[in-house]
């Protein structure tokens, strides 16, 4: 059977609890082989004051996965950062991951914006793509607008519905599918954590231990 791969790409300054439990889920519910975390390298010009180096945000992602066997952090957006595009990434993991079978995660918010990413329509068409849920950000029932409204029709067929906390079926992995998820719902933000950080106050409820004592050790969000 063809390796199952997550790809949870983000700016993860910090990875905070909404990550750690989307990542969890997805492992689970997907029965993934593995999950890459794939911090964005983010060019000083974007960072402002508040973006962390990529070697912070990397090394808490390794802090926060060093017990977990099937998780990793990769370097790779780090490494090449005149390639910055997600479609370029997932397409450098996969050439040299093999026959493995990738599922890019995403939150809903991102997911939001997926059309103004570079090539997004191959991004979608040629990878899966894990939609996680956000509070704030519901799928559409009645009245809202679906949460897949922007995409072309061709695109929108598919989608796989898995809210509710569904499954996937084996049926599911044989083609490329976009899957909406509501596994978890966790209401925080890397933007709370620094906020929060930032006063004086514990992030202890709201990163993983390891990533709490990382940004305490390295006085990371604390104004100059
Ligand atoms: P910031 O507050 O700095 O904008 P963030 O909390 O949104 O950061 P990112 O590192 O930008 O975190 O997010 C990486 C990915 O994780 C994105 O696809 C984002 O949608 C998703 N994500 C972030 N927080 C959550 C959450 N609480 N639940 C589900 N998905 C999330």
């Amino acid at each position: 059977m063809r390796q199952r791969i997550a790809i949870y790409g983000g700016t993860f300054d910090p990875i905070h609890n909404g990550h750690w439990q989307v990542a969890k889920a997805i492992m689970n519910c997907f029965a993934m082989d593995r999950l890459l975390f794939v911090p964005a390298f983010v060019p000083p010009h974007k960072r402002g004051q508040q973006i962390s180096s990529p070697f912070h945000r990397l090394a808490m992602l390794a802090v926060a996965t060093m017990n977990e066997a099937q998780m990793f952090v990769s370097p790779v957006e780090v490494e090449a950062p005149e390639r910055p595009y997600t479609v370029q990434t997932l397409d450098r993991l996969k050439a040299g991951l093999g026959n493995a079978q990738l599922f890019f995660v995403m939150g809903a918010d991102s997911f939001r914006d997926v059309t103004t990413w570079r090539e997004h329509q191959r991004l979608l068409s040629e990878y899966d793509v894990i939609v996680a849920t956000r509070p704030g950000y519901q799928f559409g029932d009645q009245g809202e607008t679906p949460i897949a409204a922007h995409l072309s029709p061709e695109l929108q067929t598919k989608l796989v519905d898995l809210s509710g906390g569904q499954l996937p079926s084996e049926e599911d992995f044989a083609s490329p599918r976009i899957y909406l998820t509501d596994y978890v719902e966790v209401d925080v933000s890397a933007t709370d954590v620094r906020e929060i950080a930032q006063q004086g106050k514990s992030i202890v409820n709201w990163v993983p231990p390891a990533v709490a004592a990382y940004i305490e050790k390295y006085k990371l969000y604390q104004k100059p």
